[in-house]
């Protein structure tokens, strides 16, 4: 696996691979990779020939007070997993040159950032929409994996790639959980012991919201009720939102008839964590 920490250099790469008829595929991280992550290389392999893996802690996509600063970080172990998973290139940029002085351009995509986290992380998914932009333009892959994890963020970029006519084929990837069925996450790592067992609450809740959808409730707010009645019984767990959406659009539904997500966030602690669980048949 070739490191790459230019942008140029790795423009002057992806530009070889295309003459060379190779088909790109990216895997865009913010590094401390998980399982999660590599399974979103796995699906990347399948889909090209040539997988750019990428690890960015993106400041733009953090709030004040948010926790950039403490990111966790692990670049040797990072290498490992990936060389391991078959990554060809991993690309690795600095903050300076991606945003240099004077930078000011960024890309938002309107509605599908409203509500669920847009409204808990004002200005996040501009910074995602920007950062995924740039990398598809130093990158240049055909296709890109985003772990359904992070279900807006996935359709956010699939609302900017299909706005901006960006030649990229967007490709979800499973949410992988551990075996207690919390997310995966980098984030799980500032979960203190008690907090980790306390946080297993929500995918438990969300588990539930599916059964009681499955035995015939179709009323978002009833579903959505039980799922923020069974997180808030555990206590130190605090939830910020539990919403339904359309699987395919990410709007609001009153009535479930088709596809859709139920997702949340909550507090456990002071950690921030997300989850969520598709509801009603295929998307
Ligand atoms: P991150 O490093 O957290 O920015 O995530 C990079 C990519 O991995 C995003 O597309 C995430 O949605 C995806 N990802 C993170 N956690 C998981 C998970 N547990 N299962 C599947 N994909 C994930």
């Amino acid at each position: 696996m070739q490191v790459v920490r230019r942008i140029r250099e790795m423009q002057k790469i992806s530009d070889k691979l295309r003459k060379e008829g190779k088909r790109i595929g990216l895997v865009p991280t913010m590094g401390y990779l998980h399982e999660g992550h590599v399974s979103l290389v796995r699906k990347a392999k399948e889909r090209s020939d040539s997988v750019v893996a990428s690890i960015f802690v993106n400041p733009t996509q953090f709030g004040p007070g948010e926790d950039f600063e403490r990111y966790p970080r692990d670049e040797e172990g990072d290498k490992a997993k990936l060389d391991k998973a078959g990554v060809e290139f991993l690309f690795i940029p600095e903050a300076k040159e991606m945003y240099p002085p004077r930078y000011q351009t960024y890309i938002e995509a309107t509605e599908v950032s409203k509500g669920l986290c847009g409204d808990f992380r004002p200005g996040h998914f501009r910074g995602v929409a920007t950062v995924v932009a740039k990398l598809f333009n130093i990158v240049k892959p055909h296709v890109a994996v985003f772990g359904e994890k992070d279900y807006q963020q996935l359709l956010v970029i699939k609302r900017m790639v299909e706005d901006l006519n960006f030649d990229v084929e967007i490709i979800p990837g499973t949410l992988i959980r551990e075996e207690d069925g919390i997310a995966m996450s980098s984030r799980n790592t500032y979960l203190p012991a008690a907090g980790r067992k306390r946080a297993t609450v929500l995918h438990r809740s969300l588990e539930k919201g599916k059964n009681l959808f499955e035995s015939g409730e179709r009323r978002a707010s009833a579903l959505v009720h039980a799922v923020r009645k069974s997180i808030e019984s555990v206590e130190g767990v605090s939830v910020q939102y539990v919403e339904i959406r359309d699987a395919e659009t990410l709007e609001r539904v009153d009535q479930v008839s088709g596809p859709a997500v139920i997702a949340v966030a909550a507090m456990v602690g002071p950690v921030r964590l997300i989850d969520n669980i598709t509801i009603g048949g295929e998307k």
